[in-house]
């Protein structure tokens, strides 16, 4: 199969062997994966994957960094780091059915019952002042209590027993919404979460769309086949067959317990709430498997995340304003767009686009089609002279962000605002550019006056 985290590491290893990293030497999971893989970034210059094969108190490797590489992301797509947009966002537009199979090697190994324990799996704490250890990799699944529409998201996991953990739900987000339907009829949510799977599974996890939008179809489109799915032993949830391991579970109804503090990708460590909690009905997994880790945060976090939310704020701008350039998301909660403004307004329709199509979105910043987003500097360019603060800033008040942005009042209850720094007033008129004249420009060759 071509759809399990083996086979793509296979792939890297004969595409690209530089990028990946065996490490034999014991670690402690307390924060010594963490300074590693931060080490590796910080000074190495490249961002192998890690693989750790002895990590104290556990039988089990750990493998972190899978995702901090884009052209290793783009492999995983089967397209060119330049191509990677348009093949996320063809992926979105023409999802493929996922497939149920009789039986998977996820299902190999099975506890159950007095047979489960999570501290059975590496402890893994990230950064200091964590609570303790969490689950970083896990993708959950889960189905609405009242109909047929499946969902998949990342939610941390902090283990807070035998088997037993809290789990961080975006407040808003679908998996939250579901949730939500089930307490108000006093039942669990049942949910499974997948850890260790191919880069294109966890790229189409973080798909941003409707709630009935299928992110299963999202990581077929990826893989370029079906995702394969078999049962889960306690539940008639479906989860992907080629995963390394799958924790079965459920969200209570009425429970809460203190969950972080946790160092996220915002590079705060958030403080403690009280949050839902997670009770695992079994842990299955493949022989031998590998434990996976996402480094909060870090480029291995920063750079999965990207490429989805950049795709679906270009599909959701593109819908308002068909002459968008381009976007990226270059810091949290904040978005660059460029656009070629035909007709005046245009530029506040983006605004309002991106941050209507994407809950975190908090700043957006719109410029015109000569600025090149992907310089910063070229952006403070625009910012600083085409734009009046006074009259090119709008600020929305008492909307819904992240819950994990430290600057709200209360989680997530936020304002949100829109930079146009597009040329103004006039759109046929920019101010002109100074420039050498062009037959000048032409004429003059270095080397006659540099020798
Ligand atoms: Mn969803």
């Amino acid at each position: 199969m071509t759809q399990d985290l083996r086979s793509y590491l296979e792939l890297v290893k004969s595409k690209m062997a530089e990028e990946f990293v065996a490490i034999s030497k014991e670690v402690d999971p307390a924060y010594e994966i963490t300074a590693i893989a931060a080490k590796v970034e910080r000074e190495v210059k490249r961002r192998p994957i890690l693989l750790f094969k002895k990590v104290k108190g556990s039988r089990f490797p750990v493998l972190t960094n899978l995702h901090a590489g884009r052209s290793r992301l783009a492999l995983a797509m089967n397209v060119a780091p330049e191509a990677m947009q348009a093949g996320y966002l063809k992926a979105m537009e023409k999802p493929l059915k996922p497939k149920i199979v009789a039986k998977g090697p996820v299902q190999e190994v099975v506890f159950k019952e007095s047979r489960i324990n999570l501290y059975d799996l590496p402890q893994i704490i990230h950064h200091e002042g964590d609570a303790g250890p969490y689950l970083t990799a896990a993708i959950s699944f889960a189905r609405s209590p009242d109909g047929d529409i499946w969902n998949c998201a990342y939610n941390r996991l902090m283990i807070q027993g035998r088997d037993r953990t809290s789990i961080h739900l975006t407040l808003a987000k679908h998996l939250w919404e579901f949730y939500c339907a089930a307490e108000a009829k006093k039942e669990p949510l049942p949910v499974a979460f997948a850890i260790g799977v191919h880069p294109a599974i966890a790229l189409g996890a973080l798909a941003i769309g409707s709630i009935d939008e299928d992110e299963r179809g999202v990581m077929g489109a990826l893989l370029g086949e079906p995702l394969e799915l078999v049962r889960c032993e306690t539940s008639d949830l479906l989860v992907p067959a080629h995963a390394e391991m799958v924790i079965e579970a459920e969200i209570l109804p009425d429970e809460r317990t203190a969950e972080g503090p946790f160092g996220e990708f915002t590079g705060y460590s958030l403080g403690e709430r009280q949050r839902e909690v997670v009770k695992v009905r079994a842990i299955t997994h493949r022989k031998e498997p590998l434990f996976q880790d996402i480094n909060v945060g870090h480029l291995d976090h920063m750079l999965l995340s990207t490429v989805p939310i950049e795709a679906n704020l270009y599909r959701a701008v593109r819908a308002m304003v068909p002459s968008v350039k381009a976007v990226r998301v270059p810091a949290p909660f904040t978005c660059y767009i460029a656009i070629e403004q035909r007709i005046t307004g245009q530029a506040k329709n983006a605004m309002l686009a991106a941050l209507g199509g994407d809950l975190y979105m908090k700043r957006v910043v719109v410029v015109d089609h000569d600025v090149d987003i992907f310089n910063d500097r070229a952006v403070n360019w625009a910012m600083a002279t085409r734009c009046q603060p006074d009259r090119d800033i709008a600020i929305i008040t008492n909307a819904r962000g992240s819950d994990l942005d430290p600057s709200t009042q209360e989680d997530g209850y936020t304002a949100k605002w829109g930079v146009d720094a597009t040329a103004k007033p006039s759109l046929a008129a920019y101010v002109p550019r100074h420039r050498v004249p062009a037959a000048v420009w032409k004429r003059i060759d270095l080397k006659n006056f540099l020798s």
